[in-house]
């Protein structure tokens, strides 16, 4: 007997669902993208309990005539391509012909639908993919489908769901994207029974943006654009300032399709180098047009991957529009073109300045110096503050490891400290540095420093601080030199961690408000349970709005929306590791905020309590890893100075 037997199609439909139907919201990205497909002006998707009952798709495009209904739920059945050459140039979002027989095949399908110019419609009905009724029935022009009880019938799936806030809000994103890659198209959005979007269809990408991310978003966005002879770069990219936390606000889309790309995210990033701190992470809404044939799109089930036939060029296409949105918004580094490299000199070479003085100088147009022809050609290398930009490298070594904490070696203290005060801060009457990256070592004061009579009691005396970073202390025949930030991260974060057995929090008096990112949220409902565990009390507020009820005790509340997008990146990021590590990793991210703002008031008896507990053994090691103090014998020092 032949072992082998070629599936039953409902089998083969079901493990090709399993591909592209992961979870409502990836139901609703297909429907959606169909609808768009038959030429619709306006889309509405309604869900219930996530989705998870009831997701409802309404658009009024071209519809589907009476013979046609049934095929549609075929697999493989398509109107959008016909031939292999079809292939070549996908002008359609989609194209595989497998959605619609997918979701058939795991839920209830109702579908009503009609033609514009048909006196009559159509009503489906199938179950597990199988059609239980077709009858004409009135309908509206276009199309209407209902899909129920999705994972009815694929028990193992179900159980993968998340709650149904965390699936809502994953439609919420999926939604997002479709009205950003096509602000033509007007999109409503409710969610038991709640209007949550609705944006005007009105062909801005601006209209779009600040209906569905919100007012803060829209109204800080630099226009991006960039036209080549291949490719065109548009859309809108945030200041600096306006970063985030993680990446979950940057949206790249591909001739109108979203997509995940390294390498595009790559280029925005590089764009960005020297003026972002480490772990902030530009906005961005980047529409990427080209020749269809210059970008494969059937690399995998979902259609959210692509591939680019020339990399080089779209790396280099979103770069120099990115690159020039932030010239021209801060003013341009001189350009300069010697012996064939493109170099950016003067304001923006200047890795700690480049804020500060950018901003002082007059916008100017960056492009006018190096043409798009010219860089392409090669004829100017990509040769930026003297680094050269290795896109590949950028991409293979997986952007992604950028998100893990900086190794020891790399960490400069301005990046990874960007908030802390200028030395004597709080002595010189609350004077700070803004948060922009300088550095400067002119305004060192003074140490306050511990009264002699004191410190002979303690055994050791602190003679000063240095470089705004570090204090430095004498003991016996030795010289200390702590790292004041890291030494105070490590005391909050092992507070914090004790604290964990017996969680202490605040009760805030009234709830801080955070506005997310729809995926952001998400990732923080889905995860309540762990968070609740370290002294959190977090609750739906509004449309990807979180209202934070209670913190853990030292939690610092200048920046809870930074501090929440840090912990919703960690939390994306930990995906299998266990719940102890992500705790930790959560607290690392507390105990990091709380060190850099309490650093503003240093105390002196704050000091020496740091300074008791490095000297005492007990603190050795920031929580990254980094030590936090050093010692230099009296006999190290003689004999650097030849005296020993
Ligand atoms: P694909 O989109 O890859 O063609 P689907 O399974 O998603 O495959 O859809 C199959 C076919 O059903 C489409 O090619 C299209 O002809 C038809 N169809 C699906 N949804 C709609 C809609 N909302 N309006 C009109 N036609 C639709
Ligand atoms: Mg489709």
């Amino acid at each position: 007997m032949p072992k082998i037997r070629e599936m039953s199609p409902h089998l083969a439909d079901l493990i090709a669902a399993g591909e592209v139907v992961e979870r409502p919201a990836s139901v609703v990205k297909e429907l959606c993208e169909n609808s768009i497909d038959a030429g619709a002006k306006s889309v509405t998707v309604e869900i219930k309990n996530g989705g998870m009952t009831e997701i409802r798709v309404t658009d009024d495009g071209c519809g589907m005539s009476p013979e046609d209904v049934e095929t549609a739920f075929l697999r493989h059945a398509t109107s959008k391509i016909y031939s292999e050459r079809d292939l070549e140039a996908i002008a359609t979002l989609g194209f595989r012909g497998e959605a619609l027989a997918a979701i058939s095949s795991v839920s209830r399908v109702e579908l009503l639908t009609r033609e514009p110019g048909a006196g009559e419609g159509t009503r489906l009905l199938l179950e597990a993919g199988v059609k239980t009724d077709k009858a004409p029935a009135g309908a509206p022009a276009g199309t209407t489908i209902y899909v129920r009880d999705l994972f009815f019938n694929t028990p193992a799936r179900q159980k993968f769901m998340k709650n149904d806030r965390a699936e809502s809000s994953a439609v919420g994103v999926a939604v997002v994207r479709l009205a950003l890659s096509h602000p033509e198209v007007s999109i409503r959005y409710l969610r038991d029974g709640r209007e949550e979007y609705h944006t005007p269809g009105d062909g801005r990408l601006q209209s779009a943006a600040y209906c569905t991310l919100g007012r803060e978003f829209a109204m800080g966005l630099l226009e991006v654009s960039n036209k080549t002879d291949t490719m065109e770069a548009t859309g809108y990219t945030s200041t600096p300032g306006a970063a985030r936390g993680n990446r979950s606000w940057q949206f790249f889309f591909v001739n109108g399709r979203a997509v995940k790309s390294k390498l595009l995210q790559a280029a925005v990033e590089q764009a960005y180098k020297n003026s972002l701190f480490t772990g902030r992470f530009p906005v961005c809404v980047i529409n990427l047009k080209m020749n269809l044939s210059a970008v494969d799109v059937n690399v995998h089930p979902t259609k959210m991957e692509v591939r680019f036939s020339d990399e080089r060029a779209a790396f280099d296409t979103v770069y120099w529009a990115v690159r020039g949105a932030l010239e021209r918004e801060d003013g341009p580094g001189e350009l300069k073109i010697s012996q064939g490299t493109l170099k950016v000199t003067g304001a923006a070479q200047n890795t700690g300045s480049f804020q500060k003085s950018a901003a002082a100088k007059p916008r100017g147009d960056f492009f006018k110096s190096v043409s798009a022809e010219d860089y392409r050609s090669g004829k100017v290398g990509h040769v930026v503050s003297g680094e050269k930009i290795e896109f590949r490298d950028v991409v293979k070594s997986g952007y992604q490891t950028k998100l893990d904490l900086p190794a020891p070696s790399k960490i400069k203290a301005p990046e990874a400290y960007p908030e802390y005060p200028a030395p004597g801060a709080a002595g010189e009457g609350g004077k700070t540095h803004a948060a922009s990256g300088t550095w400067a070592a002119d305004g060192a004061s003074e140490a306050e420093e511990i009264p002699a009579a004191e410190a002979e009691v303690r055994e050791w005396r602190m003679v000063g601080e240095a470089l705004n970073t570090y204090i430095i202390v004498e003991r016996g025949d030795s010289i200390f030199l702590i790292d004041k930030h890291a030494a105070h991260e490590r005391i909050l974060f092992d507070k914090l961690k004790a604290q964990k057995r017996e969680p202490s929090a605040q009760m805030l008096l009234t709830p801080v408000v955070c506005a997310l990112s729809g995926e952001d949220e998400r990732t923080i409902l889905e995860n309540l349970e762990l968070l609740e565990k370290l002294g959190f009390e977090i609750d739906e507020f509004g449309p990807s709005t979180l209202a934070l009820r209670q913190v853990p005790m030292d939690m610092d509340l200048s920046d809870p929306r930074g501090t929440l997008e840090e912990i919703a990146g960690k939390l994306r990021l930990g995906g299998k590791r266990d719940v102890e590590a992500m705790g930790d990793d959560i607290l690392h991210t507390v105990a990091c905020k709380a060190a850099i703002k309490a650093g503003k008031r240093s105390e002196p008896e704050e000091l020496s309590d740091l300074i008791e507990k490095v000297l005492s053994g007990a603190v050795r090691y920031c929580p990254h890893g980094r030590p936090v103090s050093m010692e230099l014998t009296k006999y190290q020092l003689d004999r650097s100075f030849k005296r020993a």
